[in-house]
């Protein structure tokens, strides 16, 4: 539970945030800073013709006929060479002068959580994520930390994480509402069972869990609906078990305020496409019963791309699987708890594909980001070096540079080299990165 002092504490950071960037904007009007950006940009709504074309691009895929077939491997040849390129090229950080660095008055003072899911169990290998982003980045800018668990959290578990952190550090314990977590009562249990049986018979990954359907429709939706984010603007996702390999020193959720972000991630994959098989279709459905929340710069090669795992794009009906990996994923809540976001999630829930398939937070949540967000505002944190198993972001350094443990090899993706193909960046590299976004680093 959390107590009134959280709320408060919280409430007074967003407060403390949206009057500095309040006062900002004013302050900066008139000169040519036209990289602050603000959410509020007045969003000029498509035109039918646009919409014609968006709905014609989603049912097109990405290579037509005759390159898939006479280039296919030349096309994934080259998208193994642009990711082992971009990779290899050395960097830092974001370059830019307003980075806020630890010390600075706005230094984690971002209206942000850092966010994890977990179970009492999972109490040695949560503390291990958490001692290395601590050392990597957090000991210097003080987030707050808030774990959700669908069980009540054990004194113990709650004892050994704060003894980990300093005093005045606020930390949330949650237990989800059962609502938001159990299979809801509309779910047809003999549907459910059998569907599962047959998924599980094509090898589709946990799909006989029912506490993993429940997880990746807590994911997708129910989790920024808590009590314990009301108040939040970010929310950096960690999970047990993962790694971090280089220091950030840099703001990293004051970047994302100051340049208009609203999705922060490090892997992007292709997906099991049995766990999604209706996804695609059913997502389509909803584009065009309400084709006003397309986004005019939607990442829409990236979900159509058809040549790198062409079973996936044809068991789908059209869809790439490419997503982030949501195991590392910094959300702008309020994307979220935007009306397309919300409306996408009721619809999905009637659907009821989180238990009649698998559908995982990852595809969800990228379907929403490529047809409803403007892909500028999509942000792969190349500089941040993660790793969960089997895959890991690792940047190259500058010579001499001891930012990185170097604990892992630059654009190593996995250590087995048959997954490379599961690597979807090189398309976002191509298709989904602007000049602005490539340019950063
Ligand atoms: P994978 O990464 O897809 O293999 O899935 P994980 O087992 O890592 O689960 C994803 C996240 O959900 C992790 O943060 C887990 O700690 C969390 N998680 C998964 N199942 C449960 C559950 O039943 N209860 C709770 N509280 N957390 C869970
Ligand atoms: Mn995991």
């Amino acid at each position: 539970t959390i107590s009134d002092d959280h709320l408060a504490s919280a409430r007074s950071a967003y407060e403390q945030m949206k009057s500095y960037f309040d006062s900002y904007s004013d302050s900066t009007q008139d000169t040519t800073s036209a990289d602050i950006s603000k959410p509020e940009d007045a969003v000029i709504p498509l035109t039918q013709e646009e919409i014609d074309t968006i709905l014609d691009r989603l049912e097109t895929p990405l290579y037509n006929a005759t390159m898939a077939e006479e280039y296919s491997k030349e096309i994934i040849n080259e998208n193994m060479n642009l990711y082992k390129k971009v990779l290899s090229q050395p960097i830092i950080e974001p370059q830019f002068d307003d980075l806020i660095r630890p010390g600075h008055p706005l230094a984690g003072k971002a209206n942000a959580t850092i966010l994890s899911l977990v179970q009492n169990q999972d109490i040695s290998s949560i503390i291990s994520t958490i001692e290395q982003l601590e050392d990597k980045f957090n000991n210097k800018f003080g987030y707050p930390y808030t774990f959700m668990n669908d069980a009540e959290f054990s004194d113990t578990f709650k004892k050994e994480i704060l003894a980990l952190l300093p005093k005045e550090r606020i930390v949330h314990f949650v237990k989800i509402r059962p609502d938001d977590w159990n299979k809801p009562a509309s779910i047809d249990n003999v549907k459910y069972i059998e569907a599962v049986d047959k998924l599980a018979s094509e090898d589709v990954q946990y799909v006989k869990k029912v506490s993993y359907h429940n997880m990746c429709r807590f994911y997708s939706s129910k989790f920024y609906h808590q009590e314990a984010l009301t108040y939040y603007k970010y929310a950096w996702r960690i999970e047990p078990d993962v790694n971090f390999y280089c220091n950030i020193d840099y703001d990293m959720f004051q970047f994302m305020e100051m340049h208009d972000k609203i999705y922060g991630f490090t892997l992007n994959l292709y997906d099991s496409p049995q766990s999604v098989r209706s996804l695609w279709n059913d997502t389509l459905e909803f584009v065009k019963e309400n084709p006003q929340y397309l986004n005019r710069d939607g990442a829409y090669e990236w979900l159509k791309e058809n040549v790198q795992n062409p079973e996936n794009y044809n068991i789908t009906g059209g869809y790439s699987t490419c997503h982030f990996w949501t195991n590392f994923e910094i959300n702008n809540l309020d994307f979220l708890r935007s009306e397309p976001y919300e409306k996408y999630m009721d619809f999905l829930e009637k659907k009821g594909g989180f238990y009649y398939e698998r559908w995982g937070d990852a595809p969800v949540r990228s379907l929403a980001l490529g047809l409803f967000a403007d892909k500028s505002k999509i942000h792969w944190f190349r500089d941040v070096a993660y790793h969960h198993f089997p895959y890991t972001n690792c940047p190259s350094s500058p010579p001499g540079s001891n930012r990185c443990d170097k604990k892992c090899i630059p654009g190593k993706f996995s250590p087995y080299d048959n997954l490379y193909v599961q690597n979807c960046m090189a398309t976002w590299l191509k298709y989904g990165m602007t000049d602005e976004e490539s340019k950063m680093y």
